[in-house]
This record gives structure tokens, C-alpha cells and sequence, in this order.
């Protein structure tokens, strides 16, 4: 920036024959002084001095910092997170480290927490909407996404927001988003596959999903989510693109059943003792790491993946079998000691080597059999 001070003197002009005016910067005593010769040439003219009082020390340098600045404006995001609980804040702490804008939405009041994250808290959706974000984030729970959505006020965004969402069941965002967005917003539904506790020494090695659903052409569409999965790819996660059917696939056979048996083992009020084993770790652990979630992410994983159910009851059917297996052991045992003396007084009673797999007809060993044949 430079300051100028105009200084009115009165000077006999030399003969003139500029047919213009004249400017000089003429440097005095560390300050220059800009000279401006007015036309037309007077034998007693005004001459009017300017002199720079300050210059800019950043001066020569303004338009690369204004270059940069462009630059680093370009790789940060408006980020509206829509749901503040567990998760929401979790993420905000990370984009907020990251130098991204973040607002943030919920049913309840996160105004002071969202204050000490860095982030700015609208109870009003319409606030939040007439501040332009880049992205809209759904973090709520999977049972409530279709009512947070639909009362977002569309009309109030940027044609192509982007919307996000990282709910933890991805066919079923993925479905509500085709219905209430128009096509003119992108779309890119994520899975990041950890939480507040499984990521709280940080993120490096952690599995993040995520499948481009609808991003438009333009060069600044595909950058921005671009843009935005960086945030993730900068700590370090495992970066894995699949679409959101095969997600449900994996995830019903993988966290759903974790979530279930840390649920199971947490209703056996499962206590540490003084001579846990790295196995009885791990357990409590998981016991720790699932109970901290809310049920309602639990009742939305097997409610809304459509293949939790066949998970479900494919580990039914596995305690059930282990039990007959365990069962069947103890019940040879007990057959030997209620009936060992009568066979060996002679009477033979036919012996199963194994407890057949469910379904199966029993087949005894061929040389009982024919020994029971030739009886
Ligand atoms: P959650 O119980 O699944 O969701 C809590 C959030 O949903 C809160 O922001 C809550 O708002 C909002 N909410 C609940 N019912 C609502 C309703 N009827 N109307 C409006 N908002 C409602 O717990 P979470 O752990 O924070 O998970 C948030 C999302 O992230 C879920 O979709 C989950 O699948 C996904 N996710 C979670 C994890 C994790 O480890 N926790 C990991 C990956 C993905 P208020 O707090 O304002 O009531």
C-alpha cells in the first residue's frame, strides 16, 4: 500500500512544452515525493507535491501473496455438518485442524462445543444455507436422514452443492439422495470405517470408503470432492472406492456382526480380572468400542443394510451348532458313565464318531453297521 501527501508549493515553471501532464517519483529522505506538473504550462503555476509517506514492505511481493492466498482459498472448503453428536463433532475437530470452514447444524443446541471445536453453530438451517457451503455433511443418525434432509432449504444453497453423507449403511443414503435432491446437486456417499474411540490416536491405516454417486463435469466439481477426500487421505487413511451395494455386503458380515457381539458380550456384564489373557483384552475392548456407539446407529445398521438380517441369522445358526457340538461331547461322556457297564456286560450300543451337521441322517461307522446287520 502506498500513502500519499499532497503538498501545494509554488514554483516559477522552466519553459514548459510538455503537452502533458508530467509525473516523477523522486525519492527524499527515505520518503518519495511524486511530482505532478500541470498543463498547461503557467509562467507562475501551482506545482502540487505528492509525497508517499509509507510503503507496503510486502510491496513487491503483493501479487504472489495474493496468488497464494487464491491458491490455499481454493484447496479449503465450507463444510456444513448437519447432525453435531458423537460423530459430527468428531469429524469438525479434524477439518477445522485441516484450515476448512466449519458450520454446523443439529436438533439440539451444540452452540458452546461448537465454539470450542472452531466451528460455527446455526440453529436455523436457513442461516446455515444462506452462508453458501461448499458441502453439506449428513452426520445424523441413519434413522433420521430422511427427515433432516428433506427440511434442508434447497432453494437457499448454491445449485451444485455438494452433498455427503458417512452414515454407516451406504445403499440406503445413497436411494434418499436420488429422491429429494435435484440433479443438479453432486453427490458422494462415504464410510469412514472408525469412530471417535477406534480413531482417537488417529486415523493413519483407517479404512475410508467412498463412492463418487453423481459429481459433475466441471473441473471445480471434480476438484471439490477431490478437495474433500483429501481431508481424509492427508491423515493418512486407507483410501477405498466401491459402490455403495458392495459396501452393504462387506460391512453386514464385518461391523454389523462386531457391533453384535460386542453387544451380546456387553450384556454378560463382562468384568476385568487379575489374570486377563491378550484374547480377554481384545474382548473387553470391544466391549468398550461398541458400547460407546448409540443404538440407534446399531438398530440402523441391521434395519437399514438389507443384508444384516442373513448375517443375523447365520450367527444363530453357528451358536446353535457349537452348542450341539458341545452338547454332543458331554452327552457321550454321560452315555458312557450311565450305560459303559451294561456294554460291557454284553450289551453293544451303536457309537457316532461325530454329531452330524444339522440336516444330515445318521450314519453309523460301516463296521458297526454291519455288525448290527449281521445281528
Ligand atoms: P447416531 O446416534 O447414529 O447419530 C446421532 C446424531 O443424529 C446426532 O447429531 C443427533 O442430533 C442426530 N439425530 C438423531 N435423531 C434425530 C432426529 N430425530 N432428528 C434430527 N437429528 C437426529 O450417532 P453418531 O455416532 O453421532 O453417528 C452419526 C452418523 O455417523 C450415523 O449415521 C453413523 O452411522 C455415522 N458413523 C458413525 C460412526 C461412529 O463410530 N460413531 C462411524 C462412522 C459413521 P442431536 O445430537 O442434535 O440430537
Amino acid at each position: 500500500m502506498i500513502c500519499f501527501s499532497v503538498q501545494p508549493t509554488t514554483t516559477k515553471t522552466p519553459s514548459a512544452t510538455t503537452s502533458a501532464a508530467q509525473t516523477s517519483l523522486i525519492p527524499h529522505n527515505n520518503l518519495h515525493q511524486l511530482s505532478i506538473s500541470s498543463f498547461p504550462p503557467q509562467r507562475h503555476r501551482s506545482r502540487r507535491r505528492l509525497q508517499v509517506r509509507a510503503i507496503d514492505a510486502a510491496q513487491p511481493y503483493d501479487f504472489e501473496a495474493h496468488l497464494v492466498n487464491r491458491f490455499v482459498q481454493s484447496t479449503k472448503l465450507k463444510i456444513a455438518i448437519l447432525g453435531f453428536g458423537n460423530f459430527g463433532q468428531f469429524l469438525a475437530k479434524a477439518f477445522v485442524r485441516q484450515g476448512h470452514t466449519v458450520y454446523a447444524h443439529s436438533r439440539s443446541n451444540y452452540h458452546s462445543i461448537a465454539q470450542s471445536i472452531g466451528a460455527a453453530f446455526y440453529s436455523d438451517l436457513n442461516d446455515l444455507c444462506e452462508q453458501h457451503p461448499d458441502v453439506i455433511l449428513i452426520c445424523t443418525s441413519i434413522l433420521s436422514t430422511e427427515t433432516v434432509l428433506r427440511a434442508v432449504p434447497l432453494q437457499r444453497l448454491r445449485r451444485n452443492t455438494l452433498f455427503v453423507d458417512v452414515l454407516s449403511v451406504k445403499e440406503f443414503p445413497k436411494n434418499i439422495f436420488h429422491q429429494v435432491l435435484p440433479s443438479h446437486f453432486d453427490i458422494l456417499c462415504t464410510h469412514p470405517m472408525f469412530g471417535p474411540e477406534s480413531g482417537k490416536n488417529g486415523w493413519q491405516g483407517l479404512p475410508f470408503v467412498f463412492d463418487k454417486v453423481r459429481i459433475g463435469d466441471e473441473d471445480s466439481r471434480i476438484n471439490r470432492a477431490d478437495t474433500f477426500l483429501d481431508i481424509f487421505r492427508k491423515e493418512g487413511c486407507a483410501m477405498v472406492e466401491m459402490s455403495c451395494a458392495e459396501h452393504d455386503k462387506y460391512a453386514a458380515g464385518s461391523q454389523f456382526i462386531t457391533h453384535t457381539m460386542g453387544r451380546i458380550l456387553e450384556k454378560m456384564l463382562l468384568e476385568s480380572t487379575p489374570i486377563n489373557t491378550k484374547g480377554y483384552e481384545d474382548v473387553l475392548n470391544l466391549v468398550e468400542n461398541t458400547s460407546s456407539d448409540s443404538f440407534d446407529l446399531y438398530y440402523g445398521l441391521f434395519m437399514y443394510n438389507k443384508n444384516a438380517m442373513e448375517q443375523l441369522e447365520r450367527l444363530d445358526l453357528a451358536f446353535e451348532s457349537l452348542k450341539k457340538e458341545l452338547f454332543g461331547h458331554l452327552h457321550e461322556i454321560l452315555r458312557n458313565q450311565l450305560f459303559g457297564k451294561i456294554e460291557e456286560g454284553g450289551l453293544r450300543r451303536p457309537k457316532l464318531a461325530k454329531l452330524p451337521v444339522n440336516g444330515t441322517p445318521l450314519l453309523l461307522p460301516p463296521s458297526e453297521s454291519s455288525s448290527n446287520d449281521s445281528n
